[in-house]
């Protein structure tokens, strides 16, 4: 079977990068598969300290070859290398967090319970629940993240860390990067002293990675993409004769609500940093501010909103964003603002542009406008946000409630106790992975109490997340080793 090279290109300039590289075949796939599999016998019984040592030595290489990496993503991404040049550095941090809940034997915690004599159901069994590695995991590296949220990123240093191996499938916006990175982990492997099938990687296209997630040796899959690829993937996961878990962290519109009073004393410095948010990365993430709320409740609020809302235009006005990452995201930025106006919202800022940056785009509507077209409530992948009018808490709830899942949703104005800020937060709390009560939702911290995955249809799996040390847990799986013998208790699973 011959499979499409991919022509990597310079996102700046949307012209060819290079030659096309070759991609997988279906049987250098199953064999990417095999090794990893062959891989997992040792790994899911390694120790915390070999894992640790194997997630430091990725994080000190990734840090060794940044002035090759750094220009080789930015070529690949437009993202620029203060971005790109922080997000490695937050991707060394991620390795080396993981490293850590290893060597702390986070993977290998394990609850005992001891026999109670009787009858039950007081009486029961010794019982030890423990976890233990789920297998190969086949990972789908995010165009918008080259370090974070790729072969290196937050899925497969959480992974490694549970005791799984990881294929990875390449994102064909960054392949350059990606065989760099491959190459990278090669020799740190081998100077390891560890099997090379522990990460793997994969270049290829849809059929790729649909390949892949068939593969019956593959155990769950972790994605990191759009709404559209990570359902047609999810089906794939559970279309299998065995489905396995599918871990999809997909697309959000972060609604931001902004209370009159809060405007009417932080309105101006507001309106720049939310400007600042819908336009960091070209609006490329997926927590950007997609929608604001705003509570017309007397005339002197709506006047209030109307000023910020005039402010937020100015301050987008004025802002200069960078190229898209790829010419196919800059095609559906247009085709998404269309849809918008298609479904009557109000152009507040809609200033004509080509080639590969967008102009920011500002939109209108009422909250009967927003609750009625579906369209107004679709993830648009760039520098745009729909301002939507209400007039009252209820309203703005029943906005919410009409989203349905997202990653985060903001809160301005909510610091005093107040029925109507309880109604706020609990709706909020129904539809969002993170609720934030200052800021802006760009910026998502690595850290122990970190949640970062919403209800559909911002992921697939809400009860995880893919960033902070919980993200180890989705690649393992509670066992109960009941009556078991002396040997094996200390083991906690790993044998
Ligand atoms: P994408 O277009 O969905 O691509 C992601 C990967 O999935 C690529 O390897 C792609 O392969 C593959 N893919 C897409 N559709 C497929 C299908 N039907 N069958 C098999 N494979 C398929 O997403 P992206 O452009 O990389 O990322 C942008 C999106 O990711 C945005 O919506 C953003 O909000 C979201 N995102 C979410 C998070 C988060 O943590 N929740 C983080 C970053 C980004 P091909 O390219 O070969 O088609």
């Amino acid at each position: 079977m011959t499979m499409t090279p991919i022509q990597p290109l310079h996102a700046r300039t949307g012209q060819p990068l290079g030659e096309p590289l070759p991609t997988a075949t279906n049987a250098q796939i199953d064999a990417a598969v095999d090794l990893a599999h062959a891989a997992f016998a040792s790994w899911q019984a390694s120790d915390g300290a070999t894992r640790g040592a194997l997630l430091r030595a990725l994080a000190a290489a990734l840090e060794a070859r940044r002035d090759t990496l750094v220009p080789l993503a930015d070529d690949e991404t437009a993202l620029g290398p203060v971005r790109l040049n922080g997000e490695l550095d937050r991707t060394a941090f991620q390795l080396r967090r993981f490293a850590a809940l290893a060597e702390a034997g986070v993977p290998f915690t394990a609850l005992d319970d001891p026999a109670v004599p009787g009858a039950p159901p007081v009486g029961h069994p010794a019982l030890q629940r423990t976890r233990v590695p789920l297998g190969p995991v086949a990972m789908f590296s995010a165009s918008n993240f080259p370090f974070a949220f790729s072969v290196l990123g937050g899925d497969t240093a959480s992974a490694l860390a549970a005791g799984c191996p990881v294929v990875v499938k390449a994102h064909p916006g960054h392949p350059r990067l990606s065989l760099a990175t491959f190459e990278l982990i090669g020799q740190v492997l081998q100077a390891s002293g560890l099997p090379a099938g522990l990460i793997v990687g994969v270049l290829g296209g849809v059929d790729a990675g649909v390949r892949l997630i068939r593969h019956p040796r593959i155990a769950a899959c972790a994605f990191t993409g759009s709404t559209r690829g990570g359902a047609a993937l999810q089906a794939e996961a559970q279309a299998r004769p065995r489905p396995i878990p599918f871990y999809g962290e997909l697309g959000s519109i972060n609604p931001v609500i902004a209370l009159p009073a809060v405007l009417a004393t932080r309105g101006a410095e507001l309106a720049t940093t939310l400007a600042g948010s819908i336009t960091l990365g070209c609006g490329q993430f997926c927590t950007s501010p997609g929608v604001l709320v705003l509570i017309d409740g007397d005339a002197a609020q709506r006047a209030g909103n109307d000023a910020f809302v005039q402010a937020l235009g100015d301050a987008l006005r004025a802002a200069q964003p960078h190229p898209m990452l790829t010419p196919g995201m800059r095609r559906a930025f247009d085709t998404g603002v269309a849809a918008w106006w298609a479904a009557g919202a109000q152009p507040l800022l809609n200033e004509s542009s080509s080639g590969p940056a967008p102009r920011p785009v500002l939109a209108q509507v009422d909250a009967a406008g927003f609750l009625q077209h579906p369209a107004l409530r679709d993830e648009v992948f760039g520098p745009a946000a729909l301002v939507v009018r209400c007039g009252s808490i209820e309203q703005a709830t029943a906005l919410l409630a009409a989203v349905g899942g997202s990653l985060t949703v903001t809160l301005w104005g909510a610091e005093t106790d107040s029925a109507d800020a309880r109604r706020l937060v609990r709706a909020a709390m129904a539809m969002a992975g993170r609720v934030l009560f200052g800021g802006v939702p760009t910026g998502v911290a690595v850290a122990a109490g970190q949640q970062h995955g919403g209800p559909w249809p911002s992921s697939t799996a809400p009860m995880t997340t893919s960033v902070g040390d919980a993200a180890l847990d989705r690649f393992l799986r509670p066992v109960a080793l009941q009556d078991a013998p002396a040997w094996l208790m200390p083991l906690h699973g790993r044998v």
